[in-house]
């Protein structure tokens, strides 16, 4: 058995290589074979038989990579649609799934059961690479990492074989596993996963014009941030007025500070929101000051679907660090113009920054994520000029900043395009690490891996910073 295969003469070829993909915006890459693999063992033939044919391996959980990483020209692309598990143990706060599950998925299983896992905050994202390039997860500032809940995972290697990889066993593949992302080598058929007790929530919505407020606002949310008490996901947002306000007059640019505090008790989502809340510029000048409402994981979900319409995508973005002064302003271009109507910008605090786990490859990471995503409309390519020239402008600027002047420490591999700015994601020991891992489980390279790697060369894996040192 091998799983349903297409080769690209089959008139299903297209379907099978563009239906699963998330963003409109395809590179023109195809696959030799596209298998749906409905089983462990058909992964493992499917394994094979790209060896077999000399071919390297790519793989698809839940289609979302924002730069279509499963899409490699000439590879044999192992789709896991089909394979589908889901099974929780209640008792022991544990699920085993597949890694095309969404967070949406398994958070509706686990609702009734008074469960629930920090996933990611897209409905539609799968596990797959979620997990592999680190998740930041629901209340990832205080709740962690998401693969930091991953306590083993089964996984078919370079030759063949159905492993188990956890503390105890093949403890070195875990370790490669949580962060490598796109680069790891071999395919994860499984995760079993630690769970949460699941958790109220209560937000608080704070919107105001970029342009007239954005330096008071920027000072008083990233100043806010660092005292705000645990279970609160703290975020800045940009946006075009027309997706957000669609009544304002003319359309502007505005910002969406949010605070979305996971507990049962309203009480203390009071108590915690009204310190984020402190030192808000004045509400006066904010369009809408909503304070502490009840919501639910549907609400969130589907208002995280609303913010990320389908359309043409480009995604990138920097870890900031340095004063906070420094850091309002290297980002402020990402907010205050933005490229299309869709497009926005995204700050997720990380403050105060909780130490990283030395069992994971995972190694990059500061107070500050910040985002962009530039959005053309689906059927187009007309705006993608705009919106590429956009992000360049955005990260020319940035990345020639260090981080002690507001600038990158690296990228998230979450948002990140690799073929096109290939900068640091992994520590210099990490990544000499991971090389060793790699060669030791996949000596011949069986499994493409990060797409960019050879083309950057001394480039890859480098903060241009560090370049002119
Ligand atoms: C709308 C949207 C919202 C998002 N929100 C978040 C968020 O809140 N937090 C966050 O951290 N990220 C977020 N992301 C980024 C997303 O998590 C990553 O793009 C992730 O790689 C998507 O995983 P996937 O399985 O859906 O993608 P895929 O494109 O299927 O997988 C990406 C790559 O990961 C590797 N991979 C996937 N599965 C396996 C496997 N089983 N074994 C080995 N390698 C595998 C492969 O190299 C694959 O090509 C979002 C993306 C989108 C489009």
């Amino acid at each position: 058995m091998i799983g349903t295969q297409y080769s690209r003469s089959h008139k299903g070829y297209e379907g099978a290589r563009l239906d699963r993909i998330f963003n409109r915006r395809r590179p023109e890459k195809y696959p030799s074979d596209i298998i749906f693999a409905a089983s462990p063992d058909d992964v493992v033939s499917a394994v094979l038989y790209a060896k077999g044919k000399g071919a390297q391996v790519t793989i698809r959980s839940g289609g979302h990579s924002w730069a279509a990483w499963s899409l490699r020209q000439d590879s044999i692309l192992i789709d896991l649609s089909e394979l589908k598990r889901l099974e929780i143990d209640a008792e022991n706060m544990t699920a085993t799934v597949s890694p095309s599950t969404t967070g949406k998925m398994l958070n509706e299983a686990l609702g009734p059961l008074g469960l629930m896992f920090n996933g990611g905050h897209c409905p539609d994202v799968g596990v797959g690479g979620f997990l592999l390039q680190g998740g930041q997860g629901w209340c990832a500032r205080t709740w962690g990492w998401s693969a930091e809940q991953i306590e083993s995972m089964e996984v078919v290697t370079a030759a063949g074989e159905l492993v188990t990889a956890s503390r105890r066993e093949n403890a070195d593949l875990l370790w490669a596993a949580r962060g490598s992302g796109p680069g790891f080598f071999g395919v994860v058929v499984s995760f079993t996963l630690k769970l949460k007790k699941v958790v109220g929530m209560y937000g608080s919505t704070y919107i105001y014009d970029t342009v007239a407020h954005y330096d008071e606002v920027a000072k008083w949310y990233l100043e806010t941030c660092p005292g705000v008490p645990s279970d609160c996901e703290l975020v800045m947002l940009g946006f075009r007025s027309e997706r957000v306000m669609p009544h304002l007059n003319p359309p502007r640019p505005v910002l969406v500070v949010r605070a979305l505090c996971f507990t049962e008790d309203e009480a203390e989502a009071k108590e915690a929101l009204t310190i984020f809340a402190k030192g808000v510029p004045s509400l006066d000048k904010a369009h809408v000051a909503a304070f502490c409402q009840p919501s639910t994981f549907t609400e969130e979900y589907q208002r995280q679907a609303d913010d990320n319409p389908i359309g043409r995508y480009f995604v990138q973005n920097a870890w900031l660090d340095g004063p906070l002064d420094k850091v309002a302003q290297s980002m402020k271009a990402a907010f205050v113009d933005l490229a299309t109507p869709q497009s926005f910008a995204l700050h997720f605090s990380m403050a105060p920054l909780r130490a990283l786990p030395d069992d994971m490859c995972f190694s990059i990471q500061t107070p500050h994520t910040l985002s962009l995503y530039t959005i053309a409309p689906p059927d187009t390519d007309a705006f993608d000029a705009v919106c590429q020239a956009y992000q360049d402008k955005v990260w020319t600027h940035i990345d020639a900043l260090r981080p002690e002047q507001g600038g990158s420490a690296g990228i998230y591999l979450g948002d990140s395009d690799l073929v096109k700015r290939p900068v640091r994601f992994m520590s210099e020991q990490n990544w000499a690490r991971f090389c060793e891992l790699r060669t030791q489980w996949d000596p011949k390279r069986t499994f493409a891996g990060y797409d960019g790697e050879a083309l950057h060369g001394s480039r890859w894996n480098r903060n241009p910073w560090e370049l002119v040192d």
